[in-house]
């Protein structure tokens, strides 16, 4: 006699058809963090070059790799987009006539205005556009540099137009979290100004800098190598991140950075001007005011536990809805 099916067993997806446009650090990251989770059923992916494309192939990235942007959305009901900022247009704009209706599309691209700019005029009615950044990423590109605990316990922005519609939100926001991000809905203006202070003004300052110390030739590559301290070795690997990218953030962010460059300009000039005249009050005050605020900032770190990246291949696949945060050493 045949028992009835366990339903606990089914496999329940978050999304049936993934389709992944451009499969680098942040594509290839979440093309292993979706399948080592179980939370899709099937991956289709693409990117603009064969030889990538047959990287991801040879990497099992994907169920499918396929050559066209246009073929790999066909009946996706969750297409995300991770190419340069500066190539979101395009790919909108291909992919567009092939969106299936419902379907969600997001992208994770560093800079939200100018991409939502770029890509909203190609979106169809009935799909819902609902762009994104993953704040999380190293200065390695290409589909080898991704892995599946990139984006544990860091923030995922998500900037959905004002009339999104809120049950898309939540299911891209379920996505997000199953990977052990932590997700934050703010305005495309808002996203850009914040990102300007935290991460393109500070990417800057390290291009800056690394460019001052090999410049300056007063002291050898080897003595700088030697005896940089943390905060001088992360400057050079902040600078040795992708020049693409950066380049594309620097050009689609102007407004934000420029505003906060202004204010970081003054600040810095007063600090000059203590160091030049010896003015141990204003520094004191300034160091003294500036590590309040460090020390204030601390116990905001979430510290979650990581969702459970065993291979779905090696253990029962479950639902992951109502268990992501909580996998982390259970199985
Ligand atoms: P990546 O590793 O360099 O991968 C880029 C992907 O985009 C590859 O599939 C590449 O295809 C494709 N691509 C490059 N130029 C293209 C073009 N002109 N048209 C169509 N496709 C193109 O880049 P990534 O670091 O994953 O970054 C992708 C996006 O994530 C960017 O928008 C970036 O702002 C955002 N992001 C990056 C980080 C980070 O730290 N890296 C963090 C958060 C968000 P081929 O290899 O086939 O040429």
């Amino acid at each position: 006699m045949m028992s009835a099916p366990d339903a606990v067993n089914e496999p329940t997806f978050l999304f049936n058809r993934l389709a992944l446009i451009g499969v680098g650090l942040i594509g290839g990251s979440i093309a292993r963090a979706a399948r080592a989770l179980g939370l899709v059923q099937t991956i289709v992916a693409t990117s603009r070059s064969e030889s990538t494309r047959q990287r991801i192939a040879e990497l099992a990235l994907a169920d499918q790799v396929v050559d066209t942007a246009a073929a790999a959305v066909a009946d996706a009901d969750l297409v995300i987009v991770s190419v340069p900022i500066g190539a979101c247009g395009a790919v909108a704009h291909e992919i567009g006539p092939h969106l299936k209706p419902g379907a969600i599309l997001s992208d994770v691209g560093s800079v939200k205005r100018d991409v939502i700019r770029a890509m909203a005029p190609h979106v169809p009615r009935g799909v819902h556009f609902i762009p994104g950044h993953p704040v999380a990423g190293t200065e390695h590109s290409g589909p080898d540099a991704g892995f599946a605990e990139l984006f544990v316990n860091r923030w995922c922005i998500l900037t959905p137009p004002k009339d999104a519609d809120h049950a898309a939100i939540g299911r891209l926001s379920r996505f997000w979290e199953a990977f052990g991000a932590n997700v934050e809905i703010m305005s495309a203006e808002h996203h850009d100004l914040v990102l300007a202070v935290t991460s393109h003004v500070p990417h800057l300052i390290a291009y800056t800098i690394v460019g001052t110390a090999f410049d300056l030739r007063l002291v050898t590559e080897s003595e700088i190598l030697k005896y940089s301290a943390g905060g001088f070795r992360d400057f050079t690997r902040i600078a040795a991140s992708d020049p693409t990218m950066w380049r594309d953030i620097f050009l689609h962010n102007k407004d934000a950075v420029l505003e906060v460059l202004g204010r970081f300009n003054e600040d810095l000039a007063t600090l000059t001007r203590a160091v030049r005249h010896g003015d141990g009050d204003t520094l004191y005050n300034l160091f003294a005011e500036r590590r309040a605020i460090r020390r204030g900032m601390i116990h905001l770190d979430l510290g979650k536990p990581a969702p459970d990246f065993q291979s779905p291949e090696s253990k029962p696949r479950r639902d992951p809805l109502p268990r992501p945060y909580a996998a982390s050493g259970e199985d």
